[in-house]
């Protein structure tokens, strides 16, 4: 979904039943039925109207009222379903004219997916996403330096339960990335870094 708060409120708030459950559950008079609906959802907003907010060679020309307005358009609790917020700058027109020359290529990223995913399978039969919270406290054992830095954090950003549990699933899977069979104090910090950096944490 490009241009996210250009969708009409109502739309963007539907979408919250089929990001929590998987399925979307439609009533008409007398009927009601429930459809698979397990999608992936991936987003892009601007900083502002403009679109210049932060950007360090053009002057944004938004109000902070019309930036409030733009970002209240997406609510806390849409976002809150939200696991990765990335903030992307512009990239200079060098890089543009010759891409590719550094990082690693698509087919590395994908082996190292892979494996990651197969871990989960192995582990406990279903992607880290979908953990029940009953396996999630199994699966994701903190030491006391994790834990103590999680609810620290927790209070600090004013996570929810929900936001709480996602930011644990996600360092999870960052510790299966990195080959590790327990979550560490860095792999919880990195997952707190991608619920933080979104586009209401970015004001001014
Ligand atoms: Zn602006």
């Amino acid at each position: 979904m490009d241009e996210l708060p250009e969708f009409s409120r109502r739309c963007l708030e539907v979408l919250r039943e089929p990001m929590e459950s998987g399925e979307i559950t439609i009533t008409r008079a007398q009927h009601r039925v429930t459809y698979p609906a397990r999608f992936q959802l991936v987003a892009a907003m601007n900083p502002c109207p403009c679109g210049y907010l932060g950007d360090g060679e053009h002057p944004c020309r938004c109000t902070p009222e019309q930036i409030q307005r733009y970002r209240s358009r997406v609510s806390g609790p849409l976002l809150d379903r939200i696991d990765l917020h990335v903030q992307v700058s512009r990239l200079p027109p060098a890089d543009l004219l010759t891409p590719g020359t550094t990082g690693e290529s698509s087919a590395d990223v994908q082996a190292r997916v892979s494996r990651c995913r197969q871990r989960q399978e192995y582990r406990q039969g279903s992607p880290n996403a979908r953990l029940s919270p009953d396996l999630l406290a199994r699966v994701c054992v903190l030491g006391d330096s994790e834990r103590k830095s999680l609810e620290s954090a927790a209070r600090t950003m004013r996570l929810s339960g929900r936001g709480l549990h996602r930011t644990l699933r996600v360092a999870r899977t960052i510790a299966d990335l990195d080959d590790r069979t327990s979550i560490g104090v860095a792999h919880i910090s990195e997952a707190l870094a991608y619920r933080g950096s979104g586009p209401q944490g970015q004001a001014g």
